[in-house]
C-alpha cells in the first residue's frame, strides 16, 4: 500500500513500521481474577522499569554529568522501596485489581503523603514518586517510555506528536517520523530535521479515513484497526517524494535500497566540503552555525563542522522534564554545550515556552490565540523567579566557554531594558557570591513585525540580531504556522518577508549590530546568495545542513552589478 504525504524532511528509510502511543492519562481500574499473576506482572514491569533507568542514567552521566544523572539511580531505589512494593501487592490481593490501577494509586498516595511533609527535600520527593509509577504505568501498558517498545530502530507514525513527546523519543530508535496531523513548520518538524531524519505530515491514515465527513469511504482504503495492526509491517518513507509504502513489494525494496545507498554516497561527497571555509566566490567570509535543541544534539552539530551554536532552543530542557528544571539542572547543561563546542560560540535562546511548546507544570491557560499569547519573553518578564534561574545558570555556564544569550519575541525596546536590568541583579547576585562568570554578547531574536520596524531603535541596545523566519513569516502574513490548512499559504519567500530581512540588516548594520538568521529559511539554499548579498553576517541551521549551504555559500558571489533584489 501507497499513501501520499508531505516531506518535512529528506532521506530515505526503510524498517519496521511502529505505531505510537500515547500514554493514558487515565488508569483504568480493570477487575482481575488471578492476584499472583497480576503481582508477578507487576513484579516483571519493575525489573524493565529499573532497567530503563539504568540506561538512562549512563546516557544523562555523558550528557550532563553525574550531579544530574544521580535523579535516575534514586528512582531505581525508589522502585526497591519495599513499603511501595507492598502497598501496591496488598492492593492487587484485597481489591483484585489490575498492576497498573494499583501502581498509580500507591504513587497518587505515596506523592500525597510526601507533599503534605514539613521537610523541604522529603516535600521535593513527591514528584519522583509519581514519576517511578508513571514509568510503571507506561510498562505495564505496553508503552515503553518515549512510545516505543522493543529495541530495534523503527519508523514511528503516529497521529499527532507534540514537541514535548518528540523530544522524549529515544532518537537512537527513530528511523522516520509519518504523522496524520502536523505542519511543515512546526516545532515537531523542526525537530525532526534536527535528528536528521526522513520525516512526513498530513499523511492520509487510515484511521479518521473511514469515517470524514464529506469523504467517500472508499473500499480500498482500510479500517482503523488496519492501520493499528501495522505494527511490526515492514515500511518504507520516500522524504523526498512525501510516500509511505506499507508492506512494499520485493521489487520495490530493491529500488529503495539503491535509492538509500545513492543518498548515502552523496551525503559522503559532501563530507569532503568539511574542514572548508564558508567562504564566497568573491571572498566574503560568512558565519554558519547549528540550530540545536538539546545538549545531545552538540555532537550532531560537530560531527557536520558547525563554527558555532546559533540557536540552543533551551525550551526543550523544560519540555523533557517534569518540572521546572532547576538552575543545576541548566547550569549542567549549558556549561555542557560550551565545553563540547571548546571556545566557538554557542547561543543560548531563553525559554520560548507557550503557544504549540507547552509544558503542564507551567499552568498555562487555554487561549485562543496562542500565538499571539502568553508566550516566550512575556512569560519570562512576567514570571522573575522562572527567568532569573535560567540567566544564572547561563551566566554560570559563561565561565566555560563563549555563551552569547538572545530572547525570543521581542516587540520593544522597554522589554530590553528590562531584561538588561534584570541581567544586571543577576550579575550582581553572582558577584556577591563569588561566583565566576564571563560578560556575555546580548542579542534578540528578530521574529515580529513589530521589532523589524525599529530595528534601527533595537540595534542601539544590542549586540546582534537573528531573524527568527518562521515566527516572522508567520505574523507578516498572517499564516498560523501550525494550521496544515494554510501550509500552502506559508510562504516564507514573500518578498514581504524578505524586504523584512534586508530591513533589519541594514538598520542593524549602522549600529555596529551583527546579523543572522536563524529560522528556517536560513537554511534554503536558494536563498543563500540573496541573504549573503543582504549583507546577512550569520546563517544558523539545523546541523545536517551546514554543508550543503556551506556549498552553496562557495558558489555564490558577494556583490553583482547584476543583482536584482
Ligand atoms: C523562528 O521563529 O524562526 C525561530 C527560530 O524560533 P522557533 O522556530 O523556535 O519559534
Ligand atoms: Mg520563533
Amino acid at each position: 500500500m501507497m499513501l501520499q504525504g508531505k516531506s518535512v524532511f529528506g532521506g530515505i528509510a526503510i524498517g519496521k513500521l511502529a505505531v505510537y502511543r500515547k500514554r493514558d492519562s487515565q488508569v483504568k481500574r480493570v477487575k482481575i481474577s488471578d492476584a499472583e499473576a497480576e503481582i508477578c506482572r507487576f513484579e516483571a514491569a519493575r525489573e524493565l522499569a529499573k532497567e530503563q533507568l539504568g540506561a538512562l542514567y549512563e546516557k544523562a552521566l555523558k550528557e550532563v554529568g553525574e550531579v544530574n544523572a544521580m535523579i535516575f539511580e534514586v528512582h531505581q531505589m525508589m522502585l526497591d522501596d519495599l513499603d511501595y512494593i507492598e502497598a501496591v501487592a496488598n492492593m492487587i490481593r484485597t481489591q483484585k485489581v489490575n498492576a497498573e490501577f494499583a501502581a498509580a494509586a500507591a504513587g497518587d498516595n505515596f506523592s500525597e503523603m510526601f507533599a503534605a511533609m514539613e521537610d523541604d527535600y522529603m516535600r521535593e520527593r513527591a514528584a519522583d514518586v509519581r514519576d517511578i509509577s508513571n514509568r510503571l504505568v507506561a510498562v505495564l501498558q505496553g508503552t515503553a517510555a518515549g512510545g516505543i517498545a522493543g529495541h530495534e530502530p523503527v519508523i514511528l507514525l503516529a497521529e499527532d506528536l507534540a514537541p514535548s513527546e518528540t523530544v522524549q523519543l529515544d532518537k537512537s530508535r527513530v528511523l522516520s517520523f509519518v504523522t496524520r496531523g502536523g505542519s511543515t513548520n512546526s516545532h515537531t518538524a523542526i525537530l525532526a530535521r534536527t535528528m536528521n531524519i526522513p520525516a512526513l505530515i498530513g499523511v492520509d491514515f487510515p484511521a479518521c479515513a473511514a469515517g470524514r465527513e464529506g469523504e467517500p469511504s472508499g473500499e480500498e482504503r482500510p479500517a482503523e484497526e488496519d492501520w493499528l495492526a501495522w505494527d511490526g509491517k515492514t515500511g518504507i518513507v520516500d522524504g523526498y517524494t512525501g510516500m509511505l509504502y506499507v508492506e512494499p513489494d520485493e521489487e520495490t525494496l530493491a529500488e529503495y535500497r539503491a535509492k538509500k545507498q545513492e543518498d548515502e554516497q552523496k551525503k559522503r561527497l559532501l563530507q569532503e566540503l568539511k574542514g572548508k571555509a564558508n567562504v564566497t566566490e568573491d571572498g566574503r567570509e560568512i558565519k554558519l552555525y547549528a540550530n540545536i535543541g538539546s545538549v545531545s544534539d552538540t555532537a550532531n552539530a560537530l560531527a557536520n563542522d558547525a563554527g558555532g551554536i546559533g540557536l540552543f532552543r533551551s525550551e526543550f530542557l523544560y519540555l523533557e522534564s517534569e518540572d521546572y528544571p532547576g538552575e543545576e539542572v541548566q547550569f549542567a547543561a549549558y556549561r555542557t554545550v560550551a565545553e563540547n563546542m571548546a571556545g566557538k560560540k554557542v547561543i543560548v535562546r531563553t525559554l520560548d515556552i507557550g503557544a504549540d511548546k507547552q509544558a503542564d507544570y507551567f499552568g498555562l491557560a487555554r487561549e485562543d490565540n496562542p500565538a499571539m499569547g502568553y508566550r516566550a519573553i512575556r512569560i519570562c518578564l512576567d514570571r522573575r523567579d522562572i527567568f532569573k534561574t535560567q540567566l544564572r545558570a547561563i551566566y554560570r555556564a559563561s565561565y566555560y566557554g563563549t555563551i552569547s544569550i538572545m530572547f525570543p519575541m521581542i516587540i520593544s525596546v522597554s522589554e530590553v531594558r528590562q531584561i538588561k536590568e534584570i541581567i544586571e541583579e543577576v550579575k550582581a547576585e553572582l558577584d556577591a557570591e563569588g561566583i565566576p562568570y564571563r560578560d556575555c554578547e546580548l542579542g534578540i531574536m528578530i521574529e515580529t513585525p513589530a521589532a523589524v520596524m525599529i530595528s534601527d531603535l533595537l540595534a542601539k541596545e544590542v549586540d546582534f540580531f537573528s531573524v527568527g523566519t518562521n515566527d516572522l513569516t508567520q505574523y507578516t502574513l498572517a499564516i498560523d504556522r501550525q494550521n496544515p490548512k494554510l501550509d500552502n499559504l506559508y510562504d516564507a519567500h514573500h518578498e514581504a518577508v524578505l524586504r523584512m530581512i534586508r530591513t533589519v540588516a541594514e538598520n542593524g548594520h549602522k549600529e555596529n549590530c551583527w546579523v543572522g538568521i536563524c529560522g528556517e529559511l536560513g537554511a534554503d539554499t536558494t536563498l543563500t546568495e540573496t541573504f549573503i548579498r543582504m549583507g546577512i553576517d550569520e546563517l544558523s541551521v539545523t546541523p545536517s545542513m551546514i554543508l550543503p549551504v556551506r556549498e552553496a555559500i562557495r558558489r555564490s558571489r558577494a556583490s553583482s552589478q547584476n543583482f536584482i533584489r
